[in-house]
């Protein structure tokens, strides 16, 4: 006769280990709005703030005001010698140079360009040395002619000055005895690519 087989009781599982509870105070979550609203929010803001100004100023102020700038160049209204007749004639109906928004201005402090339009003579280089010192930055200067470039026809005079980048920083130079106004446009247009370039 075979025996009958033996029935094995199943074991329990092992009881789990407690989970230790750390017994940290709470913080409530008004608390933790009331700390970030302290010192978080104020200090997000003047980084934001400090940003949006370096962002303003490099990149989103300066080339609109370059933009506005270049397009509506303001030359001093002045006159020199023979160049001058040219010049004036740059603004009458033919030539119509406010188009390009350059519009003469009598007073040196509204003014961003000096077109030296004639020649220069040394009693009259402490004038023109004050005139642009009144203009406000940035200012550009045009040597229109051979006069205002190099002394011109008269350049071994002893009271002529031998060009006018003797006495302040000249950025484009027209060639001509007298350049037509045709070709002074073409300067206002050259110095106005230059500053483009330069993003002044
Ligand atoms: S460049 Fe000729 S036209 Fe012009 S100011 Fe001199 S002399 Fe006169």
């Amino acid at each position: 006769m075979s025996a009958a087989p033996s029935s094995v009781a199943p074991t329990a599982a092992p009881a789990p280990p407690d989970i230790p509870v750390i017994d940290a105070p709470s913080v409530p979550f008004v608390e933790i709005e009331a700390l970030r609203a302290e010192q978080f929010i104020p200090a997000a803001k003047e980084a934001l703030t400090s940003l949006l100004a370096e962002q303003a100023q490099g990149k989103l102020i300066r080339p609109v005001f370059n933009w506005a700038g270049r397009n509506s160049l303001f030359p001093l209204h002045w006159g020199l010698a023979c160049c001058a007749i040219e010049f004036a004639s740059m603004f009458s109906a033919r030539h119509d140079a406010e188009r390009f928004g350059v519009v003469p201005r009598s007073s040196p402090r509204q003014c961003d360009l000096m077109i030296v339009n004639g020649t220069v003579t040394w009693k009259v280089a402490h004038k023109l040395i004050t005139l642009y010192e009144q203009m406000p930055e940035p200012k550009w200067v045009i040597a229109m002619g051979n006069c205002a470039t190099g002394g011109g026809p008269f350049r071994t005079a002893y009271s002529v000055v031998p060009g006018v980048d003797k006495l302040v920083p000249v950025d484009v130079y027209i060639a001509g005895c007298p350049p037509r106004p045709e070709a002074l446009l073409d300067g206002i247009l050259t110095l106005e690519a230059l500053i483009r370039e330069r993003g002044e």
